[in-house]
């Protein structure tokens, strides 16, 4: 592509800034816009006076997105990570402890029999999930905390919710058991641009995730508008001209943007080819950390609820993962509840969210309230992708391009993706690299 003008980047996230880096890198010139005060988006880390750490929502890293940044040799390892499920007052671990229950593994064993020789993919995720995983495990466990999570019936969701979940029960075994011989934290379902294998574990930036943020941002400071959110995207014959930027218009060779689907397409001004995307809906998630005394609260570093009792679907004790985030002796408990915006817990004030989740960990934490030191809670509004039936067709397209050459639209929202920071890494180089080389391949760059 004849790049005089600048490509414009959206957002300055691990995204956003993996496009300016992997530019920078080919002496492109661009200029990347990021609404906020600072950078890492959904990246971003935080540390208390009390000498506790937090991400936005528990997050791990993997050796291999470390290495390839340029910050392995900055990060500790993780020697453990495990799920585990609370069904009926009991923890089963995932997905050793549950292929325990007779009626879960004989449903499993006799859908992979039937599965045998089937070619097609079923298009609603209730019979994705049923095929994949057997009725009693879909129903008791998958299909309730993907309603949990996506806040749709699964009726109404499509089979595409599978594809960002960890692969097959085979893989996942493989994986886990090298974990145990190994003692790493071997990734289970972190990756799907890059083969997942015993050789890439989880490992953690000295400084938390943002870290990885910091160094792809490394010399590029004069090329980053920080608080300059893109108000418009200019398109005239299917091509973008220009963005528009606190009123200003800068003329641009391309755009390449990370800001959610669903408003990229209002930014786009001159065609229609993201109507579809208008119609993409994202679910609110409310992040509440709570902070105790002792270790090892949870069974393991993640406990599922697939039951519709608790308010939350999940708890995720980041220290048994990751000892260093609280001081000695102290622990964090991270719980992920599923909202819509202006719902009852999206408006909640935060001394009733704890409530409600020191109420219901004691199920599990019977002393969680002796226990209890303190709170911070976070917000978004575009923690997952809903991937309704409604908007499949669109989805599918979208997922193709945008309709227009020379905009891209990259990253977790970017894409209408549930990612992980490799593969929004990974993905990011491919599709730059097509762009500015006019290619459209699989090649990892
Ligand atoms: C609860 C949760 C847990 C996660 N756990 C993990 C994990 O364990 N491991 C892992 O690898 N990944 C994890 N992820 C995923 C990871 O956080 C994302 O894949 C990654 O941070 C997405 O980066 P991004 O740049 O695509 O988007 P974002 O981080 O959302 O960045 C987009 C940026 O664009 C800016 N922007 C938007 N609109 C505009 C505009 N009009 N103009 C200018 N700027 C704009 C925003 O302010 C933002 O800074 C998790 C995500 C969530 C929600």
């Amino acid at each position: 592509m004849e790049i005089q003008k600048p490509i414009a980047i959206v957002g300055g996230g691990v995204a956003g800034l993996t496009a300016a880096n992997f530019l920078k890198q080919n002496n492109i010139p661009f200029i990347l816009f990021e609404a906020g005060n600072k950078l890492a988006g959904l990246a971003a880390s935080f540390t208390d006076s009390d000498g506790f750490s937090y991400d936005f929502g528990a997050h791990f890293v993997t050796n291999r997105l470390a290495n390839a940044i340029g910050v392995g040799a900055e990060c500790r390892l993780v020697k453990h990570y495990g799920e585990a499920v609370w069904l009926k007052g009991k923890s089963y671990s995932y997905p050793f402890g549950l292929l325990k229950i007779p009626r879960m593994s004989l449903s499993f064993v006799s859908t992979r029999m039937n599965a045998l020789g089937r070619k097609q993919t079923p298009s609603l995720a209730s019979e994705w999930f049923s095929q994949k995983y057997g009725r009693a495990l879909a129903q008791e466990v998958a299909l309730p905390l993907i309603e949990a999570w996506s806040g749709a019936e699964a009726e109404n969701l499509s089979s595409a919710v599978g594809a960002s979940l960890p692969g097959s029960i085979f893989k996942t075994l493989y994986l886990k058991t090298a974990s145990l011989i190994t003692g790493r934290a071997v990734a289970c379902g972190y990756n799907k641009e890059m083969p997942e294998s015993a050789g890439v574990w989880h490992v953690y930036p000295n400084g938390g995730t943002s870290i990885l943020c910091k160094k792809l941002a490394e010399g590029l400071d004069d090329y980053i508008k920080l608080n300059s959110s893109v108000e418009e995207i200019l398109v005239e014959n299917e091509k973008v001209v220009s963005v528009k930027v606190k009123g200003e218009m800068y003329p641009v060779s391309a755009v390449i943007s990370t800001a959610p689907a669903n408003i990229l397409a209002k930014l786009v001004k001159g065609s229609s080819a993201l109507k579809g995307a208008a119609k993409f809906r994202y679910r609110p998630m409310v992040f509440v950390n709570l902070r105790f005394t002792g270790r090892d609260l949870l069974p393991d570093t993640v406990l599922w609820f697939p039951e519709k009792n608790f308010p939350f679907f999940r708890l995720t004790e980041v220290t048994r993962s990751m000892p260093w985030l609280a001081p000695e002796g102290k622990s964090i408990i991270t719980v992920d509840i599923g909202c819509e915006k202006d719902d009852e817990f999206w408006t909640m004030n935060e001394e009733k969210l704890v409530e409600l989740c020191l109420q219901n960990i004691v199920e599990v934490i019977p002393d969680a309230k002796k226990r209890y030191l303190g709170y911070n809670v976070l917000r978004t509004p575009i923690a997952y992708p809903v991937f309704l039936n409604e908007y499949e067709k669109e989805r599918k397209d979208f997922s193709k391009s945008t309709n227009i050459d020379n905009l891209l639209s990259i990253g977790r929202n970017g894409e209408f993706s549930h990612m992980f920071m490799e593969d929004v890494y990974w993905r990011t180089r491919k599709k730059v690299n097509n762009l500015i080389n006019h290619k459209v391949d699989d090649k990892i760059v």
